[in-house]
């Protein structure tokens, strides 16, 4: 066979395959866009675990109908202009790949308003087989993607589909680690039409540890210790789990950096260390972690799913890590044994 450039179609599928593994990878791009537009509130509606309609609708600054046949496109993005903008990214989303790939394997409507156009438009694509068309529609300010019968067209993908509710698990996992993310947002999540999750819009500590609570359990919140932990231009905060409450898997782990949710084997050793003495080989420290450094100092670009990153200085941000939370412990102990004197 002679060498062809593929069609943008084809292109789009195959990028799909890395980014849209499942209904929940689906969600996960489309909230990230909420948030990268700035909404305060974010709604989403799941039918049939994902497979039948995943609907997400944002409160966000909206795309100009001029741009929404750009949205779905392929590397566009309003989020990067340079490389520079590369090595210093603070938004979720930078690679204009997502939307793309989704409409590509399902059938896609994005309906959005920006706060200074009067109406909203709406693009439509089915697998983007035909040319996008742009009609009038009915929105307020805001922007919301309807993604109907996801892999219709990809018969191998629909097929490693599990069941309703294990999709649907898996989407309620997404929006926990998100909404662990961002307290001060308010998300809904539906099911075939029933309110299975809400989350209020959490400022003050109280309203935190209420969202705690209901996503990681009272039980973790009266058994964990606060960290808050700055070191130059790092910053480390959230919760540990005290060691007497300890998992038998790693089922309470959370852990971002610079409010990207990430899975990272220097992070995860750090925490290991600083548990070691308390903890033995089965059993799994529980924590919800966020750390905070200059964006020059990380690297997201490594994987189109964006849970990697690399650290410029790997040793430097391992070690400040271990040390906040070995200190938390340390000094937890203290107290329990040694009650203070005075
Ligand atoms: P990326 O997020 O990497 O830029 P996407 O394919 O996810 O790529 O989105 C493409 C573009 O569409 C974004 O850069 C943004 O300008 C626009 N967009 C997507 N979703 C939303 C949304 N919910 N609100 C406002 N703009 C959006
Ligand atoms: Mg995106």
């Amino acid at each position: 066979m002679p060498i062809q450039i593929l069609p943008p179609q084809l292109a789009n599928q195959i990028a799909a395959g890395e980014v849209v593994e499942r209904p929940a990878s689906v969600v996960k791009e489309l909230v990230e866009n909420s948030l990268d537009a700035g909404a305060t509130q974010i709604q989403i509606d799941i039918e049939d675990g994902g497979a039948g309609l995943i609907r997400v609708r944002d409160n966000g600054i909206g795309i100009a109908k001029t741009e929404l046949p750009l949205a779905l496109a392929r590397h566009a993005t309003s989020k990067i202009t340079c490389i520079e903008d590369l090595e210093a990214i603070l938004s979720l989303g930078f690679r204009g790949e997502a939307l793309a790939s989704i409409s590509s394997v399902s059938r896609l409507t994005l309906t959005s308003r920006p706060q200074e156009q009067k109406e909203a438009w709406q693009v439509y694509a089915q697998g983007r087989e035909m040319e996008t068309t742009i009609q009038p529609a009915s929105h307020p300010v805001g922007t919301t993607v309807e993604v109907a019968n996801l892999f219709f067209n990809t018969p191998a993908r629909r097929k490693f589909l599990r069941t309703a509710k294990t999709e649907f698990a898996h989407i309620e996992e997404v929006i926990r680690r998100i909404a662990l993310a961002k307290f001060n947002i308010a998300f809904t999540l539906t099911h075939n039409g029933k309110i299975i999750k809400q989350y209020k819009s959490a400022v003050n500590n109280q309203q935190k540890m209420k969202r705690l609570a209901a996503i990681c359990g009272e039980n973790f919140v009266h058994h964990a210790l606060e960290i808050n932990w700055k070191h130059n231009k790092l910053h480390l905060f959230g919760w540990v789990g005290l060691p007497t409450y300890s998992r038998n898997q790693n089922d309470l782990n959370y852990c971002y950096v610079n409010g990207r949710m990430i899975r990272d084997k220097v992070i995860n050793h750090a925490i290991r260390q600083a548990y070691a003495e308390r903890l033995s080989a089965n059993q799994y420290p529980a924590f919800v972690l966020f750390i905070d450094l200059d964006p020059n100092e990380v690297d997201v670009n490594v994987h189109p799913t964006k849970h990697e990153v690399r650290f410029h200085q790997s040793r430097l941000v391992h070690d400040f890590i271990f040390q906040g939370i070995f200190d938390a412990l340390n000094n937890e102990k203290v107290d329990l044994s040694f009650p203070s004197e005075s």
